[in-house]
């Protein structure tokens, strides 16, 4: 299979559209968004191959020269930190443990702008081998894709015998101070009835559950509006077993709406991505592994700042390059617009 056809694009266009952006260094955009928070993308590889997001074999291999290396991904942290001002970033992938120099990309971002919070998303296997070393490095915070305890319904979803990995790799998370861990589950058909059980593995474990709806990010191009499991389907899941209270949004760019459980103090959150879409006020600007600049994970609009980076571009010109990117963001997704095209790069590719 060709890149293209497993979701990567191989055509970007130059530099961005600039006209009648207003004269500040924030990453704003014409709909009167500020992007704030920073997710870098930093291996397609990944040791599962979630249904939802992975094909089977995998995505196509990034060739190694067009991967950014440890001081270009320091770079263009710091610098979206100090000129553009982005105050929180996040690794991803793929999986980010896939990269053995993990612990060197915190660390250099740490030692830079040890300020700016860093968090990874991850799938948790091996976690628990690398977790103190991060922690020391300077990660701040984890996210573990967790869909289900339930040994063989995981292994189905994820192609891989890997639970007791991941459940090993949280609660060495906790242990290294990294609390609390939040737990992010696709919500897939297969693993609703199992939610209840998932809900109460976090609260006895003490961590923040936070259920997302599946977007059309898939590599095997499955999703289908039509059944999608959505976030009233899960509360009527939930509801049956938990007394469920709303509490809202932490803050009005936070993307999960939380519900106390039994009356708290544990919670239980909701993405609603697609049937209660929160694009209005998203804050995200995402970089990929191979240095695209992407505004939205819908939008194929990419900017190449790594070839303008390896050209010698000093910092002003990629923070132009940076901020045209996101000043050309969309309005919104369009998942229920008729005529509704999935993005060439699926989850795994973008950076999720
Ligand atoms: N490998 C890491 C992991 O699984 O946490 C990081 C990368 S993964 C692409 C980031 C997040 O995207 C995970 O929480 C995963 O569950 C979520 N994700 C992947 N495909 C998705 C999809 N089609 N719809 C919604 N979320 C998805
Ligand atoms: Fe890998 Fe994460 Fe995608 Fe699952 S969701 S296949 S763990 S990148």
């Amino acid at each position: 299979m060709t890149r293209v056809e497993m979701g990567i694009p191989t055509v970007r266009p130059g530099y961005p559209d600039l006209d009648g952006r207003p004269d500040t260094p924030f990453l704003v955009d014409r709909f009167g968004r500020v992007a704030r928070d920073l997710r870098v993308s930093i291996t397609e590889k990944c040791s599962l191959r979630c249904t939802y997001c992975m094909p089977e074999e995998g995505l196509p291999e990034i060739p190694r020269h067009e991967l950014l290396t440890v001081d270009e991904i320091i770079r263009l942290v710091c610098l979206a930190v100090r000129e553009l001002g982005v105050r929180e970033v996040r690794f991803t992938g793929g999986e980010p443990l896939m990269r053995r120099d993990l612990e060197q990309i915190i660390a250099g971002c740490h030692a830079q702008v040890p300020h700016v919070p860093l968090a990874m998303t991850t799938n948790g296997v091996g976690l628990d081998r690398r977790v103190h070393a991060l922690a020391a490095a300077g990660l701040h915070r984890v996210n573990v894709s967790l869909d289900t305890v339930d040994p063989i319904r995981f292994a189905q979803l994820t192609r891989r015998d890997r639970l007791e990995s991941v459940l090993a790799g949280i609660r060495a998370a906790r242990g290294a101070g990294l609390a609390p861990v939040k737990v992010n589950a696709v919500l897939m058909r297969p693993t609703l009835s199992g939610a209840p059980d998932l809900l109460r593995w976090c609260l006895d474990e003490g961590c923040e559950l936070r259920f997302i709806e599946e977007m059309p990010l898939d590599a095997d191009h499955e999703w289908a509006r039509d059944n999608m499991v959505t976030a009233a389907e899960l509360l009527d899941v939930l509801g049956a077993r938990f007394d469920l209270t709303a509490v809202g949004r932490s803050d009005p760019s936070a993307p999960a709406e939380k519900w106390l459980v039994d009356g708290g103090p544990g919670t239980v959150g909701i993405i609603a991505t697609v049937t209660r879409k929160f694009c209005d006020t998203c804050d995200r600007t995402r970089l990929t592994a191979d240095g695209m600049l992407r505004s939205c994970l819908f939008s194929d609009q990419e900017f190449d700042v790594r070839r303008a980076l390896r050209s010698g571009a000093d910092d002003e010109e990629l923070a132009t390059i940076w901020r045209g990117a996101m000043w050309n963001k969309w309005a919104g997704h369009g998942i229920d617009t008729v005529g509704f095209v999935p993005p060439e790069r699926t989850m795994g590719a973008i950076g999720g």
